[in-house]
This record gives structure tokens, C-alpha cells and sequence, in this order.
């Protein structure tokens, strides 16, 4: 049976997890907080972390709290075509392609691009173009120019060294049209790391039932754990990435207008947003 992003936003949600099967598990090795390294997102996004992460991100959830904000961006700017370049398992380039954008599929994650496959027939029949690639050699692995690129759900966070974030945003800037958007999500970690692992903060996602909280926070790591309701226990070794400095790297790669956006809204003041959201144009 298929089932349209509509269907579920009317509660139609229902696990897929017998679809799956995935059977390595994550590696940090016996010294998790010296994991700080930019190729190790294929060594976490495995196993049993990639069939949970629908319950985590829950698509029913998403998409009420998302409501049109990337496609009404996308929309005011023209965009046709669009590179999801962190498509994970396919929440978004199913939500594009039900609003008819040309959507290209990538991730450097051959267990998440399977899963997103799988996702795109179950949710309204979609066969996903998927592509293997990191973002690091876009170029070399995707063809093609693009209106828009999105990169969402907390990804850019994965890049552990300042080269590799600009190396990554360029080779963005050069996949995209004259005119072209790019879109960067990111947890809001200048509020976890200005008030410090004290005070840690436990984000719930999927209604309460699973939780992602700070396991270790320092300048250079943001190390989250992820538990789920039949006690299983996955973690994320991220980069806490600051909002002004993403906004700068965005600019130094050429990016000419930058908006940041707190929690889908323009102005953020005295709540303090989890996510902010970058779009970016090249013209
Ligand atoms: N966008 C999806 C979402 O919002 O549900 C997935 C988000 S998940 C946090 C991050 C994704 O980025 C993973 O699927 C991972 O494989 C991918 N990723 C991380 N680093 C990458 C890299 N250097 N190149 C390509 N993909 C990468």
C-alpha cells in the first residue's frame, strides 16, 4: 500500500521496520569523545539507528510542525529543480516531489539512501533518483546545475574540520544555478554551549517517546544520545557549529544574501529557537 505525505499528516503513520535489514551497528571505538572526524557519519548512520530514525524524526510531526516554510521558499524564488543534498531516509525529497519539483536524491549514506528508496514507493509511489555521494565530491558524483539545494535536518553539523566545511559549501555554490538558493539547517548550539552541560537540555521528538539529549558537549564535540522507547540507545558525534559562523563561512564561499531564520520565523527574540535555518543566494 502507498501512502502521500497527506495521509500522514491525517495520522496514518505506520512503522515499516520489517522492511529492513540492517544488521551492522554503530562503531565509536573505545574512546567515543575522540571521534571527532568528518568520514565517521557512515559508521553512525548504520544498523538499527538508520530503522529507527523514522520514529525519531516522525513525518507526521514534521510535516505539521514544517508546514510549507522550504517549499514557499523555494516557490518565491522560482526553483524547478533541487539537489536534497542530505536526504536521509527521504523525508524531504518525498515532500518535494508531491509539490512537483525535480528533485535529485543524494547522501553519503548507502543505508539511508536504501531506506529513503524504500520510503519514496511506501509514500505515495515515488521512485526517488538516489545518489550515492559525500558532499565533499559532489562535483565528481552528481551531474548537473540546480535551482536550489537543501541540506536539513541538522547534516552540515557532521563536518568536523573548517576545510571540509568550505570545501563542502563550494562545491554546493558550484552545483547551483546563476541564481540559486541554498538551504542549511542547525541545531541551535549557541545556547547549549553558552549555558553549558549544566543545564542540558533534553529535546523530545515522536510525542515524548524518544529522546535526544546532550551526552557530551565541548567546543569541539557535540556528542547527543538518542533513546527510544524499547530502551535501545544510539549516539551522533556532531560539531557544535554557531550560527554566526556558518552565516560567515556562507558569505566567505560567495553566497551574497544570507536570512537566518529561527524556528521557521524571520524574527527570534526572547525564545530562544532550537533550530536556525540559512538560506542562502548566490545572485
Ligand atoms: N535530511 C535528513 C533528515 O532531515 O531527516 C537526514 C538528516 S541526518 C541528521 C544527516 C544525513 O547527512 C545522514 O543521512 C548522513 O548520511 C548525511 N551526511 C553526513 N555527512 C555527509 C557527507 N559528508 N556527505 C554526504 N552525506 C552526509
Amino acid at each position: 500500500m502507498t501512502k502521500s505525505v497527506d495521509d500522514l499528516a491525517r495520522g496514518d503513520q505506520e512503522s515499516n521496520d520489517q522492511d529492513s535489514v540492517h544488521l551492522e551497528e554503530q562503531a565509536f571505538g573505545d574512546n567515543p569523545l575522540e571521534v571527532r572526524d568528518t568520514d565517521h557519519y557512515t559508521q553512525e548512520y548504520v544498523g538499527g539507528f538508520v530503522d529507527k530514525w523514522d520514529d525519531l524524526i516522525d513525518w507526521k510531526a514534521r510535516y505539521e510542525s514544517e508546514g510549507t516554510f522550504f517549499i514557499d521558499q523555494l516557490r518565491a524564488r522560482g526553483v524547478k529543480t533541487v539537489l536534497d543534498a542530505a536526504t536521509g531516509t527521504g523525508f524531504h525529497s518525498v515532500r518535494l516531489l508531491e509539490e512537483g519539483f525535480e528533485t535529485v536524491s543524494a547522501d553519503g549514506s548507502p543505508q539511508m539512501l536504501a531506506k529513503a528508496f524504500t520510503n519514496g514507493l511506501e509514500y505515495g509511489g515515488h521512485i526517488l533518483r538516489v545518489v550515492n555521494a559525500d558532499w565533499r565530491w559532489l562535483n565528481r558524483d552528481v551531474h548537473g546545475e540546480y535551482d536550489a539545494i537543501i541540506c536539513l535536518g541538522n547534516s552540515f553539523t557532521h563536518l568536523f574540520s573548517e576545510r571540509d566545511r568550505r570545501k563542502t559549501l563550494a562545491e554546493f555554490y558550484a552545483m547551483l544555478k546563476h541564481d540559486g538558493v541554498l538551504i542549511i539547517d542547525q541545531r541551535n548550539y549557541d545556547s547549549i554551549l553558552d549555558t553549558g552541560f549544566s543545564s542540558k537540555h533534553t529535546y523530545y521528538y515522536a510525542g515524548e517517546d524518544v529522546s535526544a539529549e546532550p551526552d557530551h558537549i565541548d567546543d569541539g564535540l557535540a556528542r547527543f544520545k538518542y533513546t527510544f522507547p524499547d530502551k535501545s540507545e544510539f549516539f551522533l558525534n556532531m560539531y557544535p557549529l554557531r550560527k554566526d559562523y556558518v552565516r560567515r563561512l556562507m558569505r566567505e564561499v560567495g553566497f551574497q544574501r544570507i536570512d537566518t531564520y529561527g524556528d521557521f520565523q524571520e524574527t527570534y527574540g526572547d525564545t530562544e529557537p532550537d533550530f536556525f535555518i540559512h538560506v542562502a543566494e548566490k545572485n
